[in-house]
């Protein structure tokens, strides 16, 4: 390309980029007319211990982890659903970044995929965190200004005194100041029964759950870690420190949900879930 070509591109250029980054091009959140639902890539678990959630090696397809962070648009406000793998592990080597035995990859950050569908921090309304493990919190600190929904189990756990030697715990600190409103039981969002936040303790104390009802996909259920693979639900299997926690309850009370709705189930961590699942800028509605 010689010198003059390029010096005419460039204008073009620069329109396309100002069109792109404009507000105007992403007018089209502000109309959703009823619920939309993107799915974030919040990274992979590399991961070999199935053993942990009750599953031999052979029985688990893969054994790998998805950690998917979720976006709903609703007409009355946006929601994010957990916020997954730190953004400050994005292109570093796999031996700096093992937590639990667990090593984290990661190639796009959550804010970078937010900002490229227009929405910045300051446009969330409501943070709901499935619970407070740090593959699901990574990011949390971000959303300090929205308004945090979350249960009393979770939210003593995360400002516990031993909680705040974690090395993760700056991840979500500045949530201890954000306005919070204490759950007890399912929370309709938009007190219209399209977005609801699901009681399903066990994983955690105050872990929960997101039903999204959505008017082309259907209602689907967003299921944190009431389940890390689809093998534990086919097989009834669970981790042994779960069986008098909760989760038995939760499952049942999932499981009956589905059946009633006919919802689908989204099984995050859930490898075969995370590579088929369409991922954000593209979306659910
Ligand atoms: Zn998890």
């Amino acid at each position: 390309m010689n010198f003059r070509t390029a010096y005419s591109v460039r204008p073009l250029r620069l329109v396309i980029l100002l069109l792109l980054t404009s507000p105007f091009a992403h007018a089209d959140l502000a109309q959703a007319t009823g619920p939309r639902l993107y799915v974030l890539d919040c990274g992979t678990l590399v991961n070999n211990k199935p053993e942990e959630y009750n599953l031999k090696r052979d029985e688990v397809k893969d054994t790998n982890m998805g950690v998917t962070c979720y976006l709903v648009v609703h007409p009355k406000g946006v929601l994010l659903f957990d916020t997954g793998l730190n953004d400050r592990i994005v292109g570093r080597p796999l031996y700096e970044n093992v937590v639990d035995g667990y090593a984290q990859i990661k190639f796009n950050t959550l804010s970078g995929q937010l900002a490229d569908i227009g929405v910045t921090p300051a446009k969330i309304d409501y943070l709901v965190l499935s619970h407070y493990h740090w593959d699901h919190v990574g990011n949390a600190g971000d959303f300090a200004g929205s308004t945090w929904l979350v249960y009393k189990g979770d939210r003593d756990s995360m400002f516990s005194k031993a909680a705040r030697a974690y090395p993760w715990f700056g991840q979500y600190a500045p949530l201890e100041n954000s306005k919070t409103i204490v759950l007890s039981g399912d929370h309709d969002v938009f007190a219209d029964g399209t977005v609801v936040v699901l009681a399903t303790p066990g994983h955690t104390e105050g872990h929960c759950s997101l039903l999204v009802r959505l008017k082309n996909t259907g209602p689907v259920v967003l299921s944190g870690d009431l389940y890390h693979y689809s093998e534990e639900r086919e097989l009834k299997r669970m981790p042994d420190e779960e069986k008098t926690t909760g989760t038995v309850e939760s499952r049942q009370k999932v499981e009956e949900l589905l059946r009633r709705t006919r919802a689908q189930l989204w099984i995050g961590h859930s490898m075969e879930f995370f590579r088929s699942v369409r991922k954000s800028p593209a979306w659910y509605d």
